[in-house]
């Protein structure tokens, strides 16, 4: 290796035989986001949390799909409880990520959130207000509500009109909101640099960049209509390892200058540890645990959630090796039933080793998420024997 830029401290160096530009690119890419954060932003989230406005406050959310049978003569044959009482909260300033096996409901309690649509059951209250007061007043109770919530899609070529131009593409949310052209010209070349893109690039075509590139031009689209919350799929899923990290510190950059929230779905629970702020889980469309994302993860109350991370890797290998990987047996149950008392519990490794009578409350009796007995309020599961949860992991 060649003797590293000047500007870096001496030993250390790289095989690079362009580690001069990689040192100038990387401060150039510091500059675009070393611009001072917003004061106000700063201080909104800068209080406890229960002091700081409600972004998100569901509860008990429910989504049914109908059940159909047949191609030609399609009929209705039951009923797809696809979220079944699901309850989330966030504050100005914070992630939520939202963590459970695929076909838990995560996309669809996303969706009811982003369609704007009275809730079936449950209650939604977004920035403070009621979805149901808002959807009573019409379009136009939900047109504000609409602009303060943008999405980001997991795949970005599926998302991304193939036809449009990253002009368009980046500027279609403002004209659907009737921003004068004046203003689009002023705003799109600003976004673009929000995500660390150029401005000359708005007259190329998305297919023209790369996986990560694709998702930065997504994410200044949903930037546009200057949102407060972003819903995110899966946004760094499609993306290799070694681009997943740019995106998501370009997502905490953005968070902390714009004063953002973000719900953030993931399937990999190491994303979900490096960016949340708090993590909620859910199994069969419900949420069964919810709290810090230190304290879910290093204390889960949840026999789910200790499965689930149990099968995350933990960077020490003495830790790692001397650590137990909870297998769940089977697969979750169809949403199309519901069952009595814990819907877990089939797969439960703590029923499977509970004495016979303290089985029948499992069996018998919905859990309700509560706190551990004389703990923070704030971390809560539904299970009828947090205490015990700590032994199924040992
Ligand atoms: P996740 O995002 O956690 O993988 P989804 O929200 O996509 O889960 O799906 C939850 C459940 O609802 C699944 O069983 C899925 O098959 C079902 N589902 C989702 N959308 C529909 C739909 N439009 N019609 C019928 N069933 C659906
Ligand atoms: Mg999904």
């Amino acid at each position: 290796a060649a003797a590293g830029a000047p500007s870096h401290a001496a030993g250390h160096t790289a095989a690079c035989h362009r580690t001069a530009e990689v040192a100038a690119a990387h401060a150039d890419a510091g500059r675009i986001f070393s611009l001072p954060v917003i004061p106000e932003h700063a201080a909104a989230v800068a209080a406890s949390r229960t002091d700081r406005e409600p972004v998100v406050h569901v509860e008990g959310l429910t989504k049914t799909f109908p059940l159909v049978k047949g191609a030609v003569f399609r009929r209705k044959v039951g009923e797809v409880f696809a979220v079944d009482g699901v309850d989330l909260d966030i504050r100005r300033g914070e992630t939520l990520g939202l963590v459970g096996e695929s076909g838990s409901g995560k996309s669809t309690t996303l969706h009811q959130l982003m369609d704007l649509e009275r809730p079936e059951a449950g209650t939604v209250e977004l920035f403070g207000e009621s979805l149901a007061d808002a959807t009573a007043r019409g379009a136009a109770g939900t047109r504000a509500l609409r602009q303060r919530i943008s999405m980001v899609f997991q795949d970005p070529s599926a998302s991304l009109d193939p036809r449009m131009s990253v002009y368009d593409v980046v500027a279609e949310p403002l004209r659907a909101i009737g921003a004068p052209a004046s203003r689009i010209d002023e705003r799109v070349p600003e976004l673009l640099g929000l995500v660390g893109l150029r401005a000359a690039e708005a007259d190329r075509y998305p297919h023209e960049f790369s996986g990560g590139q694709r998702q930065r031009i997504s994410i200044a689209r949903a930037l546009a209509v200057e949102p407060d919350l972003i819903v995110l799929d899966e946004p760094v899923s499609a993306l290799d390892v070694s681009i997943q990290a740019g995106v998501l510190n370009l997502l905490a950059e953005l968070k902390a200058r714009l004063g953002l929230s973000y719900l953030f779905v993931s399937h990999d629970l190491s994303v979900i540890r490096h960016v949340a702020d708090r993590v909620s889980v859910m199994y069969l469309g419900r949420t069964v645990e919810e709290g810090a994302v230190d304290e879910v993860f290093e204390r889960p109350m949840h026999p789910y959630t200790a499965a689930l991370m149990s099968a995350v890797p933990v960077p020490d290998p003495v830790v790692e090796r001397a650590r137990t990987t909870i297998l769940l047996p089977g697969d979750p149950p169809s949403p199309t039933e519901r069952p009595t008392g814990c819907r877990f519990r089939s797969r439960c490794p703590l029923f499977a080793i509970l004495p016979e009578a303290e089985r029948r409350r499992c069996e018998t009796d919905e859990p309700e998420k509560a706190p551990r007995r004389g703990e923070d309020v704030d971390h809560r599961a539904a299970c009828h024997y947090p205490e015990k949860v700590a032994s199924i992991a040992a």
